[in-house]
């Protein structure tokens, strides 16, 4: 999989796809921007989702920034809000910066195995909306003009092997 670079980078996936711990593996921590580092920045953790508008608030901060300066900037965020994806790729474009993708097309059985396991898991019916959300945006993302890349969120497994029709 061949990333531009800089991009900016978007992660579209459900909880449990594997988008935090691709992003540490393929990039420096200061290029990345996650929404649930920043919860626990501004709130009492994670998951304390009364302060979403104050995280994101600094994350399009944060894209601004970086895009103005032509830096990569990957957004760790479920990526499934239209209206945020369309403010960052209007700050990317504006800036010159390639607007990508990866969507992590992890089975819905290991997201699942995955959730379980957390200290606070997402309730199985929103993970199961998310999941379903995460099958239809692809075609979402390549009408508003991303570069979309797919990753099978385990390395080891076949299906990452497939490739979607559309790469
Ligand atoms: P969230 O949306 O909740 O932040 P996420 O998509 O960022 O979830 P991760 O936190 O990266 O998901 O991964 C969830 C769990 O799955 C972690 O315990 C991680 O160690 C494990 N995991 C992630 N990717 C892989 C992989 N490729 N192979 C095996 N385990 C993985
Ligand atoms: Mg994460």
């Amino acid at each position: 999989m061949q990333i531009p670079d800089p991009a900016l980078v978007l992660l579209v996936g459900a909880a449990g796809s594997g988008k935090s711990t691709w992003a540490a593996e393929h990039y420096r921590p200061t290029e990345v921007v996650s929404s649930d580092a920043l919860r626990a920045l501004v709130g009492s953790g994670t998951a304390d989702l009364d302060a979403s508008n104050d995280a994101f608030e600094i994350l399009d901060r944060v894209v601004t920034g970086r895009s103005r300066r032509g830096l990569t900037v990957v957004v760790d965020t479920l990526g499934l809000d239209a209206q945020r994806r369309a403010a960052w790729a209007a700050l990317a474009r504006s800036a010159g910066l390639p607007t990508v993708a990866v969507v992590f097309d992890t089975p819905a059985a290991v997201c699942r195995a995955r959730n379980a396991a957390r200290d606070r898991p997402v309730p199985a019916s929103v993970l199961g909306t998310q999941l379903q959300r995460v099958r239809d945006v692809r075609t979402e993302l390549e009408a508003e003009g991303w570069e979309v890349h797919v990753v099978g969120g385990e390395a080891s497994e076949p299906s990452s092997l497939g490739s979607p029709a559309s790469s």
